[in-house]
């Protein structure tokens, strides 16, 4: 399934944008990621996928979660700011204005780190998807989202880059197909979403596929299956919407991501063994990576 156009994820291709931090910088300058997810029992993903964007250089992190959950994350987080949101009232006309507002004022939104489908129904993401007017990834239960209506594709601004981050199973829903038809076929998978959607997509698992809507492709060579953990994807978003929203370009950020996490996967295993890794150890390997 190589296609001529398929190539290596190489540091070449994106080092130029790892800079010395300028010395002149304040936290505004590295941007504010906002994190929206942490839904009742899921709260570990936001709170990891914050965590690890602290780790690779952005200057502000707000985490989204629903109205109440807030409270739990009291002890678990410190440097990030929370914004809880009433679900239910997002539909009334005023607040919901208010929320999108809100939202349109951050340099990139993760939406997926532990986000469930607490809403009842699905049309707020179709409304975030138009307000939006920055990098945007979408992960676990958005891209769900996504797969069940798919029409809501449309409404996001093509001028702003998206990032779909489906792990084999969300591709499959996506395509409507089987977990092993993904598998058989993942760069064929992968440039058909990237494809329709207009959307750059990171088919993840072992041999990490990129996909561009220009029909490019990169392969990720780098990791390890200590990253085949619960948690490990929610640090690929968190650090995938720290690298957009330091404006690092999508084409580079998302193969620059995609690399140093598997990266710091090797990096933790050599440190605590593949069997020991958890989500402490690749954070901290992270700074090992960026070196
Ligand atoms: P998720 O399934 O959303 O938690 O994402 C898992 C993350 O860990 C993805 O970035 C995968 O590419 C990575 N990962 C999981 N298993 C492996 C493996 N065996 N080798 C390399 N990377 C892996
Ligand atoms: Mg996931």
């Amino acid at each position: 399934d190589l296609t001529p156009k398929a190539q290596l994820n190489e540091p070449a291709l994106w080092r130029g944008y790892i800079q010395p931090r300028n010395p002149w910088a304040h936290k505004g300058t590295y941007g504010h990621a906002l994190l929206i997810g942490g839904a009742k029992g899921m709260l570990g993903a936001i709170t990891m996928a914050g965590a690890v964007a602290y780790r690779s250089g952005v200057g502000m992190v707000t985490l989204t979660v629903p109205e109440g959950q807030e409270v739990s994350l009291a002890g678990k987080v410190t440097q990030e700011l929370i914004w809880s949101w009433s679900g239910k009232s997002v539909f009334s006309a005023e607040s919901a204005k208010q929320f999108m507002e809100r939202a349109s004022r951050y340099s990139a939104v993760v939406i997926g780190p532990g986000l469930g489908r607490f809403m009842g129904e699905d049309k707020w993401l179709g409304d975030l998807l138009s307000t939006i007017k920055a990098p945007l990834v979408l992960d676990a239960d958005a891209l769900n989202i996504l797969a069940d209506h798919p029409e809501l594709i449309k409404l996001r601004d093509s001028e702003y880059p998206t990032v779909l981050t489906p792990h084999p199973g969300e591709m499959a829903r996506l395509l409507h197909c089987s977990i092993s038809e993904v598998e058989s076929s993942r760069l064929s998978a992968a440039r058909t979403v990237a494809n329709h959607t207009g959307m750059i997509v990171v088919l993840k698992g072992r041999y990490t596929i990129i996909a561009y809507p220009t029909g490019k492709q990169v392969v990720n060579i780098i990791g390890s299956p200590a990253l085949a953990k619960a948690g490990s994807g929610d640090l690929l978003a968190g650090l995938l919407g720290s690298l957009l929203a330091q404006r690092i370009p999508a084409n580079q950020a998302v193969p620059m991501a995609t690399y140093l996490h598997g990266q710091a996967g090797v990096i933790a295993s050599q440190t605590v063994s593949e069997h020991a890794v958890c989500y402490q150890d690749i954070i901290v390997a992270l700074g090992k990576a960026f070196e």
